[in-house]
């Protein structure tokens, strides 16, 4: 997406409105399997010539619990907000480069790639931890019994 005009303009504004479809986001499988496009809505704001992105992103995975290892569907609506910094004009890439806090992305180019942006977005915004619910019982280390549908004999 190019920025120059939103960067050049205070008050200037430019709605988002991204689905990455699934078969794009085959890399990211790690984090479970898309059961629906990635969605980004929003827009980008130059305020007094602070330019901002505030936007939803919406997706739902399909995952397995880190405890009791069941798999779970579940709907993910992260609010994303980030402000964007000028970068170098005629630097080589067109990617964003996310500086450590993810709070300020650098565009070369007055350039920010939304695609990348949502995905890593996504990534950072995931708990580490995936569970089922936040008081999964997890398995029974012995005999492997899913605790959440009842105790066994293991007294563990
Ligand atoms: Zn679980
Ligand atoms: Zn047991």
């Amino acid at each position: 997406m190019k920025l120059r005009q939103l960067f050049d303009r205070e008050g200037d504004k430019k709605d988002i409105y991204l689905d990455i479809p699934n078969d794009e986001l085959g890399e990211l499988s790690g984090v479970g399997t898309f059961l629906t496009p990635i969605s980004l809505r929003g827009d980008i704001k130059n305020r007094a010539g602070i330019v901002e992105t505030d936007c939803v992103l919406s997706v739902t995975l399909r995952r397995i619990c880190d405890r009791c290892l069941n798999e779970f569907n579940r709907e993910y609506n992260i609010p994303v907000k980030h402000t964007l910094i000028r970068g170098a004009d005629g630097a080589d890439g067109f990617e964003p480069a996310v500086l450590d806090d993810n709070e300020y992305i650098v565009c070369d180019n007055d350039t920010l790639d939304v695609n990348e942006l949502a995905i890593q977005d996504l990534l950072l915004s995931l708990p580490t931890k995936t569970l089922c619910r936040e008081d999964c019982k997890g398995l029974c280390p012995v005999c492997g019994q899913d605790l959440n549908l009842g105790g066994c004999d293991c007294n563990v």
